[in-house]
């Protein structure tokens, strides 16, 4: 659209040749780049990395390369200005701490879970070996320390192989749930 312009005669400079006040040419390598409605884009930039390097910078590259590279250059003049000790290694740093804190927070979470799963499985191991306890009558001490160190999944079926009443079992068990006074954790 701006080419459109230029071609048709109609005086609009860009951005870096209105700010360095020289005449806009026709192959005006800025023009592409640094169009009049973005003045503080090239303002940064300049500023930073001075018109000069930045045109023998672009010059040095291939035009498909040259968009990347200004977006680049804009970046880094901008991080600069807001922070003129660190610049982008202010941004990058930040950022790499942002990551080191959520990566603890993960961690801790991941242990909570850890935690939350273990005291669900002793919780359903405890209720199942009352289950069966209950199922098989009092029959069962001594099976009742043994079936506690088995999972939480044994402990479900386990009353289904020894008592006909299984539905009954597993209202058993959800009924003896409530009943710990802890809230009751339903995923696994
Ligand atoms: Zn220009």
């Amino acid at each position: 659209m701006r080419e459109v312009g230029r071609k048709q005669g109609t005086v609009s400079p860009c951005a870096a040749c209105k700010l360095l006040r020289r005449r806009c040419a026709q192959d005006c390598i800025f023009a592409p780049y640094f169009p009049a409605d973005e003045p503080q884009k090239f303002a940064n930039v300049h500023k930073v990395f001075g018109a000069s390097n930045v045109s023998k910078l672009l010059q040095e590259l291939p035009a498909h390369h040259r968009s990347d590279a200004v977006s680049s250059l804009v970046y880094e003049a901008n991080a600069r200005v807001r922070d003129p000790v660190y610049g982008c290694v202010g941004a990058i740093s930040s950022l790499q701490r942002q990551i080191e804190s959520l990566q603890t927070q993960l961690a801790v979470a991941q242990a909570e879970m850890v935690r939350l799963r273990m005291r669900h499985a002793t919780c359903l191991a405890h209720l199942g070996s009352r289950t069966h306890t209950t199922a098989l009558g009092t029959a069962s001490a001594s099976t009742t320390g043994s079936s506690s160190m088995a999972s939480p999944k044994q402990q479900l079926i386990a009353p289904d192989q020894h008592a006909p009443k299984s539905v009954f079992a597993l209202d058993m068990v959800i009924v003896d749930q409530t009943s710990l006074g802890e809230p009751p954790i339903w995923s696994c």
